[in-house]
């Protein structure tokens, strides 16, 4: 569902990823960890296409995202890409379920309730749909955001450390709902973390250093990733 190949992003003098090669399938569940600066917010951006690569390529669900006009991109963002981030940005004006409706308001579409319904149900909060993100609780606001993010039936979901803002208990259901999601709609999700627990969550870890990709594993545990992690940063430290 994502493919990136020698990606490179420079930032004047910063290189923040120095030649990325990435395939995620359809279906999978994939966590992207590494040490702060390593470039894992920037391979997020790049591969949902709010980030241009300085070199190399990028393609979701079979188009190449590098060849596209601003124009055909922020189209495709819109209808094919979906993105959480750990400060939730819900509009506190709106209302939860005029929150979700946005993304379809910005296609040019007038969302119908069912399908704003049926956003907030895949999250649990059907019952929610007239409180603003004021009344709501973190881990509320952020499965809203999740709404939001899922009602364009996107071809991947990405999340730059979802759970981040939130508390043990609250981040560990909104992980429960990410795998749901994964297992039962096959919704192909890539999320960055700092927690080994969260990343056990997925299918794959990879793990970023300076730019690259260092590491990876399969079927995670919590053990090992806090194992691998602990063993890069100190690689990081001696090289
Ligand atoms: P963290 O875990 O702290 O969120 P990260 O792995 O997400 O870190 P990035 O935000 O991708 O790291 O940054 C990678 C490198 O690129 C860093 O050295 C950062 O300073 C640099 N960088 C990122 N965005 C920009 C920008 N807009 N302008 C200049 N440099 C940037
Ligand atoms: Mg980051």
């Amino acid at each position: 569902a994502v493919r990136l190949t020698a990606v490179r992003r420079r930032y004047r003098d910063v290189t923040a990823l120095d030649g990325v090669d990435l395939a995620i399938r359809a279906g999978t569940f994939t966590a992207i960890m590494g040490p702060s600066g390593s470039g894992k917010s920037t391979l997020l951006q790049c591969a949902a296409g709010l980030e241009r690569p300085t070199s190399g390529t990028v393609e979701v669900g079979g188009t190449e995202l590098t060849g596209l006009s601003e124009r055909r991109l922020t189209l495709l963002r819109r209808d094919r890409i979906g993105f959480v981030f750990q400060s939730f940005n819900l509009l506190p004006s709106l209302t939860a379920a005029q929150n979700v409706a946005l993304p379809l308001r910005l296609a040019g579409r007038r969302p119908s309730r069912t399908e704003v319904g049926d956003a907030l149900g895949r999250v649990g909060l059907g019952d929610r749909a007239r409180h603003r993100p004021g009344e709501l609780s973190g881990g509320q606001q952020q499965r809203v955001a999740l709404a939001r993010a899922l009602v364009t039936r996107p071809a991947v979901l990405f999340g730059d450390e979802p759970t981040g803002a939130l508390d043990t208990t609250t981040s560990r259901e909104v992980l429960a709902l990410l795998r749901e999601l994964v297992d039962g709609e096959g919704q192909t999700t890539v999320m960055v973390t700092h927690d080994p627990v969260a990343a056990a969550h997925a299918d794959r870890v990879v793990f970023l250093v300076d730019g690259r990709v260092a590491d990876e594993v399969l079927a995670p545990d919590a053990g090992e990733v806090a194992r691998r992690m602990a063993g890069l940063e100190s690689g990081c430290g001696e090289a």
